[in-house]
């Protein structure tokens, strides 16, 4: 069974974004860039299904600028087999990214694709649903579980009252949350073996795919800063407090 793993390149969790002087977006000059968090964890857990003989392949896939690339070596040295980069110039959008992905599913037919359950850039949470729909395929989002055997996967979720554990025939879509695994982190003999696994570069047009914007991003603004604290000497002092700011009555 092949794992296909969609892995997208943004900003750095530990970076403080800084929204761009003109509201139309976040600056990315000479900002620390890394792989989606979660699609850390969708590579490992690829990887853990590969060790463990339920998968045979598993390939990583970026819809991006050039310098994806970084972001698809990384995977391989976690331990992906091979890699490929589409080409895009503009920034991407979850539709544009699922259709791209139905394509190449439909070339490499993988059993699973496991995809983050969102980018920490946009916040979608849209592509893998978006994925399961064009391919008519079943999903288990927010998986904190895999366990794959014989022709299905069982898949336990977040779910707000608590975990939620269906099970999906396969070929399957999956999106991981963040309790699943601790990604690995690749060695140094493994950064050099990952330099000369298969990358294939290709572009939208390759899968006939037209990734123009459908959206317009209308303005972005810094969330507005919290007010700082105040002491107050004793439970009497904080209700007046209280009751000055409408609070208690
Ligand atoms: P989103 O729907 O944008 O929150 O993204 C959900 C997941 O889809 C991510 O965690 C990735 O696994 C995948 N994904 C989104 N955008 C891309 C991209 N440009 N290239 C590869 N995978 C992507």
């Amino acid at each position: 069974m092949k794992v296909l793993v969609p892995v997208k390149r943004v900003i750095d969790y530990n970076v403080k974004p800084r929204v761009k002087a003109d509201g139309t977006g976040v600056d990315l000059l000479n900002v620390k860039m890394s792989m989606n968090p979660f699609d850390e964890i969708a590579v490992e857990e690829a990887i853990r299904l590969k060790e463990k003989g339920a998968a045979t392949e598993v390939i990583v896939v970026s819809i991006g600028e050039p310098k994806a690339q970084e972001t698809l070596r990384t995977a391989l040295a976690m331990g992906a087999d091979r890699a490929i980069l589409v080409a895009a110039a503009q920034e991407v959008e979850p539709l544009g990214v699922a259709k791209v992905l139905a394509a190449i599913v439909g070339e490499e037919q993988p059993g699973l694709v496991i995809l983050g359950k969102q980018a920490i850039d946009d916040d979608s949470n849209q592509t893998g649903q978006m994925l399961a729909a064009l391919t008519g395929r079943p999903q288990g989002t927010f998986a904190s579980k895999i366990e794959v055997s014989g022709d299905a996967v069982e898949v336990t979720r977040e779910v707000d009252g608590g975990l939620e554990t269906v099970r999906l025939s396969l070929p399957a879509i999956v999106t991981t949350d963040l309790r699943l695994n601790e990604p690995r982190y690749a060695s140094l003999p493994n950064i050099m073996k990952a330099k000369s696994k298969p990358l294939a570069q290709k572009t939208a047009a390759d899968y006939g795919v037209d990734l123009s914007p459908r959206l317009r991003t209308v303005q972005v603004a810094e969330p507005s800063k919290r007010q700082a604290g105040v002491k107050v000497g004793s439970v009497d002092e904080l209700i007046d407090r209280l009751r000055d700011l409408g609070v208690a009555a």
